[in-house]
């Protein structure tokens, strides 16, 4: 028998993650958004000369944008839809017995015009798009927003619902490909200045379905998609806390995003997990704040 305590019941025992019954949907402690906050400043300090335009969506989006996004096509096991009761009182009543007695109360909730945003990204390409052209020396976002996935476990670095920061480039293929590349050195840098055993390899997003199969092997084989690697909670199978994917033109196409010149725009995105940056951080140093390295709390804190 397995006698080994999880790290995610060390966490709840820390209380830095808080329980809710529900596997991958956890509050955070005072000290856990700390550590997220302080990540996120030096992010800041190191992205912060590049001139990007900030913006923050909530955690959900225009439910017209996400069906235009090809989501359901390519992830549909991981989208989640808001629904709520639109009936009269007379379907009120019946919702209420049918909570009473136990059975789905939740097939009556209609669909709203929003859905939960699945990656930070998302709302911004047509809020670009509705812009008008992209100036010729290309547009550079920051991006931060709850994102929900459902991906229920018991890996507290596969949560239902966790921050993405991001930096999203559009511009010409040279351009997009130069800011991921820059990204790549960077964030190994990064993680090295808090202690951090990285790694970086090829990847492919999760696409469903046999046809999925194919286009996770196009997307290997193109080298479209690269993570940084830390370990968390095997380090044999290290941990995804950021990820470079190069779209292409495929959202400039989708999106109608196109340059001055015409051409339409290639773009890329750089994304770094902030919950499993926080966790990488607390697997490595340890779960007591105050006794981590001096050189990593004064990268973080000053
Ligand atoms: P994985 O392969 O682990 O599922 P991913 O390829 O789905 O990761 P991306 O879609 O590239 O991840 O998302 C960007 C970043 O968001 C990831 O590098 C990771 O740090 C973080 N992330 C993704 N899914 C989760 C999750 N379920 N819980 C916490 N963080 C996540
Ligand atoms: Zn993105
Ligand atoms: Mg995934």
């Amino acid at each position: 028998m397995d006698m080994q305590v999880s790290f995610l019941d060390r966490l709840f025992d820390a209380g830095l993650l808080i329980e809710t019954g529900v596997d991958g949907l956890y509050g955070r402690s005072g000290q856990f958004e700390d550590v997220i906050a302080a990540f996120e400043r030096l992010i800041d300090r190191v992205g912060g000369g590049d001139g990007a335009e900030a913006m923050r969506f909530p955690p959900g989006m225009n439910r017209e944008f996400f069906e235009t996004s090809g989501y359901m096509k390519s992830f549909p096991q991981l989208a989640g839809t808001v629904h709520s009761f639109c009936g009269s009182e007379l379907d009120h009543m019946s919702l209420l017995k049918c909570m009473e007695v136990g059975d789905d109360w939740t097939a009556g909730q209609e669909a709203t015009d929003i859905v939960l945003t699945p990656a930070a990204c998302y709302p911004l390409y047509p809020t670009v798009a509705r812009r008008g052209k992209i100036s010729a020396k290309g547009a550079l976002y920051d991006l931060q927003s709850y994102c929900f996935r459902h991906e229920p476990s018991k890996d507290p670095a596969r949560q239902q619902l966790f921050r993405m920061r991001e930096y999203v480039c559009m511009g010409t293929q040279q351009h997009v490909t130069d800011f991921r590349q820059s990204w790549m050195d960077r964030g190994v840098e990064m993680m090295k200045s808090v202690g951090l055993d990285v790694t970086i390899d090829i990847a492919n997003d999760p696409f469903f379905g046999r046809a999925g199969k194919m286009m996770a092997n196009n997307q290997r084989d193109q080298n479209l998609k690269f993570e940084l690697l830390i370990p968390i909670t095997s380090t044999a199978n290290p941990t995804a806390c950021m990820s470079f994917n190069y779209h292409q033109d495929a959202f400039g196409t989708k999106w109608g995003l196109n340059l001055e010149d015409g051409s339409v725009a290639h773009t890329a995105c750089v994304g770094f997990g902030l919950e499993r940056i926080a966790l990488a951080l607390f697997h490595t140093h340890g779960l007591d704040v105050k006794a981590w390295p001096q050189e990593v709390r004064a990268t973080l804190w000053g």
